[in-house]
């Protein structure tokens, strides 16, 4: 609850007028409390899980629109009672895990000084703090990642969240409940060293979710080879081929907006991983010593873990230039079914 009753006070405080932002934040923030405001994670995580991923399942449904080719392993398919599964099942731990975590994590949040009060911070001072948080939840979720594909912690606890080896939208927050908690811990330790603004909280834990999502989608289009089309934008070009109606042409864009696909914005992030990068993880599965990170690729290029992934890539644009037969193992992005490059 901010410390002024009016927007008065609150520039009588502040020694200037407030900003549109400020103002807006005033009418919105005065009145409710802090706690109140911290609860609004729950109901953006409920939000962006339930509405994002959609374009991703009418795509998949949609078997007739030809965005198969768009898709990483495009033999692998689900139906609408299996995806609607997942869906229901992650719910089941938003309601059962996230949520109550969420109403008792808030003394955590007050002591490390999440603040609600005026003046806003600045787009700069926001865009720091969340290349920070994305930093270390990506450096922190690799080795805890790493650790739960040990014996243990793959069978007892990580094993749930491969139960999806083509990974889909709705299929980025499944897991088992211990690992839903764990990995709580990377995404509070950011804000923890470097506490910021509520609305810089919502953002981050909005736009790590976006990002899951996104690299879960399991639509890429670095595979597809028909580039005839020209659409007179040479960021377009890619993916658009001159057999796409444009009604199918129109829904490849917007879901390109979302998604994996080459004009994405999350293109032009220096070291982003991307669908393309986790799907592989996925595809290999417990065996899978590769393309731990969440995020980003550095950490798995440090410590030497995107061997497998990197192999398979080369070897697979060798076939394609080469034989084009026998490629086409599980949908043509990956060719070696099972096996993965240790990372020594
Ligand atoms: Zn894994
Ligand atoms: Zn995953």
């Amino acid at each position: 609850m901010l410390p002024y009753t009016t927007l008065d006070e609150a520039e009588a405080a502040l020694g200037r007028n407030l900003t549109v932002a400020e103002t807006l934040w005033f009418n919105y923030s005065a009145k409710k409390s802090d706690y109140h405001l911290y609860c609004h994670n729950i109901l953006i995580l409920f939000l962006i899980f339930s509405v994002v991923p959609l374009p991703l399942v009418f795509t998949s449904l949609w078997r007739s629109g030809g965005f198969d080719k768009y898709k990483i392993q495009p033999k692998v398919k689900l139906s609408p009672s299996e995806t609607f599964k997942c869906y229901k099942d992650v719910m089941f731990m938003f309601f059962f895990v996230v949520g109550p975590l969420q109403l008792v994590s808030y003394p955590s949040v007050k002591m490390i000084g999440i603040r609600t009060n005026l003046p806003l911070p600045s787009g700069w001072e926001v865009f720091l703090q969340l290349l920070v948080y994305f930093m270390v939840e990506d450096f922190t979720n690799y080795w805890i990642h790493r650790f739960l594909h040990g014996k243990w912690g793959y069978e007892k606890i990580h094993k749930v969240h491969h139960e999806y080896t083509a990974p889909i939208g709705f299929a980025a927050p499944y897991a088992h409940w211990a690992e839903v908690l764990i990995l709580g811990i990377p995404s509070f330790l950011g804000p923890a060293m470097v506490p910021g603004h509520m609305i810089t909280f919502w953002l981050w834990i909005a736009l790590r979710q976006i990002e899951a999502i996104e690299t879960h989608s399991g639509l890429s289009c670095k595979i597809v080879g028909d580039f005839k089309f020209s659409s007179g934008l040479p960021f377009l070009d890619v993916g658009i081929n001159m057999h796409n109606s444009r009604a199918r042409t129109l829904v490849l864009l917007f879901i390109s907006w979302i998604y994996d696909f080459p004009w994405t914005p999350t293109k032009y992030i220096p070291f982003y991983g991307g669908a393309d990068y986790h799907d592989y993880h996925h595809y290999v599965g417990g065996q899978s010593q590769s393309n731990f990170a969440s995020v980003f690729t550095y950490c798995d290029f440090i410590y030497g873990t995107d061997k497998g992934y990197r192999f398979q890539k080369k070897l697979l644009w060798k076939l394609k230039k080469g034989v084009e037969n026998g490629v086409d193992q599980n949908g043509g992005s990956y060719y070696v079914p099972t096996q993965d490059l240790k990372s020594d």
